[in-house]
């Protein structure tokens, strides 16, 4: 079993320990539900055990997909043990239907679906906000190496495929997700962070019921109980 040594990085969500291997981290999922870049913000408990949950089943479904990931295995109910990364300062957001920042930046109807996958880069600062970049704002701010944009394009849209069959098989339609990619020991690039109703859209096909985060950020229901719905249809 490894061990937690030092700790990295405290996140909103999530703690990061060295282990005694270096190429290998466990990620700690917390209960700290955070929106609007922490500004709101609530202890819930299990929603830890949720997103560690739902974000493993996630990446062992893309790897056997051929999707590199930093996924190792879960390590507990709330851990998750995977390998050390250098981590992009880019978010991939892919969108298949209208909600969120798109909606308030560019007036699309929330709701609408595109005529083809939509996927966006964005700047990871909370102070700034997380602004919308296009690939030369990436190259002059070294954001992310520009020989790995279009496999994280291409990967991003492969990750769609598979999630969006994943759900609809489900009755859940994926609106959108952010990924977050990295360097793996390897030398390969791969998905990082978490994929969970945290960093996704999820809207029940049938009666329209949103599942994820949104039910935080605006007040929408117990969030929990979204992320049970969720994680009870796909496993
Ligand atoms: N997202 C995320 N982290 C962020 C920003 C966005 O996980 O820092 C996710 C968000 O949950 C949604 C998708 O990326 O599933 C698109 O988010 P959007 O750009 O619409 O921003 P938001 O409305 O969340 O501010």
């Amino acid at each position: 079993m490894p061990e937690k040594r030092k700790k990295l990085y405290e996140g909103k969500a999530k703690i990061v320990y060295e282990t005694e291997e270096r190429d290998k981290l466990i990620l700690e999922f917390k209960d700290t539900a955070t929106a609007f870049d922490g500004v709101k913000k609530a202890e819930l408990e299990g929603k830890g055990a949720l997103n560690n949950t739902i974000s493993s089943l996630i990446f062992e479904i893309l790897e056997r997909h051929g999707v590199r990931t930093h996924f190792i295995r879960k390590l507990s109910d709330r851990e998750m043990l995977v390998w050390r990364a250098e981590r992009f300062l880019v978010e991939v957001v892919v969108r298949n239907v209208a909600a969120g920042s798109v909606v308030k930046r560019l007036g699309f109807k929330e709701g609408e679906r595109f005529k083809k996958p939509l996927v966006e880069f964005f700047y990871k600062n909370d102070e700034l906000h997380d602004p919308l970049v296009c690939e030369t704002h990436i190259e002059l701010m070294n954001l992310a190496p520009m020989e790995a944009l279009p496999s994280m394009r291409e990967t991003a849209l492969k990750v769609n495929e598979v999630l969006s069959k994943l759900f609809s098989d489900k009755g859940i339609i994926l609106v959108d997700f952010k990924l977050e990619f990295g360097k793996l020991p390897d030398g390969n690039v791969g998905i990082v962070d978490e994929i969970s109703p945290d960093s996704m859209r999820l809207w029940d096909a049938e009666t329209g019921e949103k599942l994820d985060k949104d039910r935080f950020r605006f007040d929408l229901g117990d969030l929990l109980e979204g992320y049970r719905k969720v994680l009870e249809r796909i496993s």
